[in-house]
């Protein structure tokens, strides 16, 4: 087996020879002439002169090995409906879906805003979308007018595609009347809006703007519409940032470097091969769905499950029930979802067979400890791999490659840098590298950005150069935002966000650290904790924290002796300064659609300021409760 050392070291030192091999993973219609131009940096071009399609890579290429194999299984616990598509079936769904879009005018370049639930329709649109070379701008289904209406004017799509409803909790959500009001708010109009009908909400179509899927692919049952080859920095999508740290960024993406990232990504870090079942937990509405529910499980040959429902209804065993019956080979979900689950009987857990499952990912938020000995025990040791990547990357920058070589996880740590990534940690003040163990610093990229990597925001690359490429003084390298350590064998541990850091009477102190002390304490479930500005100390870190048994908090007294306790544990592993000044309770905290805690609007709310950008937020309730307490 290579080291992985050595692997990565090439991917930096002999670069092009390294991607070129790894670009013979995909199918190209006309080879790259050029591996990466980097002639005008920060902006890198993957494979240049190579053309290519997403859609016949994940799709039409496997028709000759494997047409009658599963591709895309739909499970919704909320309507209750279970279908399996072969490679067969989906190449025959997505050419429908890409005649209609052909009917309502789109072609190579124009951009297709996608506002969908998690229903077998959404993963047909994304793929006709770039089978035919239009840009898909997906809106996760949760968002409001608002939100959605920014995001139609930044894509300015002629078409949209949505449906009447979605579901949750076994309840109706519709999205007719809120993409209508979208629509309605934003200065562009899409000429046609393409409706999936599901029958779960009654609605009124726009006479001339609105169009009937099911009619429309009745006329197209059998048309064929072939892809549509684009070159490989021909964008593929844009997506938007969770906006946990402010107003989110419209990522864009490129063809031929997104293909072969995932393709590379699917044995070297996934471990997986053609003929897995693949089950990724998240929503195509964020970056992972996009990754590792659409696109790389089906470049990659495999089956891909698409789950609409919660993951505790029926009960807290559906996902490992799903495991059983598919015989999912590797699982992907996050955090958040594990913590969701852990409040669940555990013997939910050992309920099932399995025994085909290799192993869990988990991105998109920091893993605490007890959150992984929790699930490493109830899956009996299977491997627990944290990813620590970004929207704007689209697949791993921090991970065990144990498809290159195998090495041991350490909990809390999402492992060594990816192979592409040239990784550096650095002094934010001085710009300086910093190459010991152990020292703290910004987790930054230098450039070229891997394949697969954001190109640029938007239709803004002033924002692009801005925002990520010019915070390191005397530098251009990309920020990631995120403190990092890295230990003696190469491991880095993520500390937090750089706008996370708070400064008590001169000490430096990562909000994240003191919350996993607070969450080492018994009763502790989650804990948010916030720097709050000071007279005397110049800030103070505040701690808002859920029970696991509020059984005993019922009155002031009993919540003042919970809030002692954990300001000793604090004090016994950081020391007196991490100390919070206070540490409050509450049954929610505030968080992003894609369940990310939003420290900087507890923050606002906790110095009595407006805490502005709050269209990601889902539950409006959790920061009402911090207002209300705060008050107090
Ligand atoms: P915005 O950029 O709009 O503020 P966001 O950064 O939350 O929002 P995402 O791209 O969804 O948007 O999230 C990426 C961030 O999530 C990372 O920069 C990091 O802070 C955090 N993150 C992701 N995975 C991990 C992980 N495995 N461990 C720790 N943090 C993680
Ligand atoms: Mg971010």
């Amino acid at each position: 087996m290579t080291r992985f050392a050595d692997f990565h070291a090439r991917s930096i030192h002999d670069r092009d020879a390294f991607w070129a091999e790894q670009a013979q993973r995909v199918d190209w219609k006309v080879p790259p002439q050029q591996i990466c131009d980097y002639s005008h940096p920060p902006f890198a071009k993957w494979f240049v002169g190579g053309e290519t399609n997403l859609c016949h890579n994940a799709v039409d290429r496997h028709l000759q090995d494997r047409a009658e194999q599963a591709a895309l299984i739909f499970v919704s616990t909320e309507t209750d409906q279970e279908k399996t598509y072969t490679y067969r079936e989906l190449h025959a769904e997505v050419q429908r879906m890409a005649a209609i879009l052909q009917d309502l005018g789109v072609v190579k370049g124009d951009r297709v805003l996608i506002y969908m639930p998690m229903i077998a329709e959404a993963a047909f649109a994304m793929l006709a979308c770039v089978r035919l070379g239009a840009i898909h701008s997906v809106v996760f289904g949760g968002f409001a007018s608002h939100s959605l209406a920014s995001r139609i004017e930044d894509a300015s799509p002629k078409v949209i595609i949505s449906a009447d409803a979605g579901s949750r909790g076994g309840k109706a959500v519709a999205y007719k009347p809120l993409l209508d009001e979208g629509i309605r708010l934003s200065a562009h109009k899409p000429d046609k809006v393409l409706m999936v009908d599901r029958h779960l909400v009654a609605f009124t179509p726009v006479a001339g703007r609105d169009v009937d899927y099911a009619s429309a692919r009745a006329q197209h049952m059998d048309t064929i519409v072939p892809c549509v080859w684009v070159e490989s920095t021909h964008p593929s999508y844009t997506l938007y940032t969770s906006g946990t740290t402010g107003k989110p960024k419209g990522v864009q993406r490129d063809t031929g470097g997104y293909t072969v990232a995932l393709a590379s990504s699917i044995p070297l870090i996934y471990q997986s091969q053609p003929g897995d079942t693949f089950f990724c937990t998240s929503d195509i509405g964020w970056v992972v769905g996009h990754s590792y529910i659409i696109y790389a499980p089906l470049i990659g040959g495999m089956a891909t499950i698409m789950y609409e429902g919660l993951p505790t209804r029926p009960d807290g065993g559906i996902w490992w029930s799903l495991v059983e019956k598919y015989k999912v080979n590797v699982m992907f979900s996050a955090p958040t979802a594990i913590r969701v689950l852990k409040k669940q009987d555990p013997a939910l857990l050992s309920k099932y067979d399995l025994s085909s499952l290799k192993a869990l990912f988990l991105a998109g938020e920091p893993l605490d400890e007890p959150t992984a000995k929790w699930i490493s025990e109830g899956l009996n040791g299977k491997a627990i791999i944290d990813n620590y990547w970004q929207t704007e990357t689209g697949w791993p920058i921090l991970t065990i490659c144990n498809g290159v070589e195998k090495a041991p996880s350490k909990f809390g740590s999402p492992g060594k840098a990816v192979y592409g990534y040239n990784v550096k940690l650095v002094d934010d003040q001085t710009g300086e590298e910093l190459t010991g163990a152990n020292q703290k610093g910004v987790l930054t990229i230098e450039g070229p950005l891997p394949p697969g990597n954001l190109q640029t925001i938007w239709r803004d690359d002033q924002r692009f150069v801005n925002t990520y490429w010019k915070t390191v003084p005397g530098k251009l390298v990309y920020s990631t935002f995120d403190w990092a350590v890295r230990d003696e064998d190469g491991y880095f541990f993520i500390l937090g966000r750089t706008d996370d850091v708070i400064n008590v009477a001169g000490h430096r102190l990562g909000t994240r650290e003191i919350e996993e002390s607070i969450s080492s304490h018994p009763n502790i479930a989650e804990v948010a904790v916030v720097g709050v500005a000071d007279q005397l100390k110049g800030q103070v870190a505040m701690a808002f924290a859920i029970v696991k048994d509020s059984s005993g908090l019922l009155d002031a007294a009993s919540r003042l002796k919970l809030e002692g306790e954990v300001m000793k544990v604090v004090d016994s592993q950081l020391g007196a300064v991490a100390r919070p000044s206070r540490v409050l309770f509450v049954s929610a905290l505030p968080k992003t659609r894609s369940g990310k805690l939003l420290r900087r609007a507890i923050q606002a709310v906790a110095e009595g300021r407006d805490p502005g950008d709050l269209t990601t937020m889902d539950d409006p309730a959790a920061l009402q409760q911090i207002v209300d307490l705060i008050q107090i």
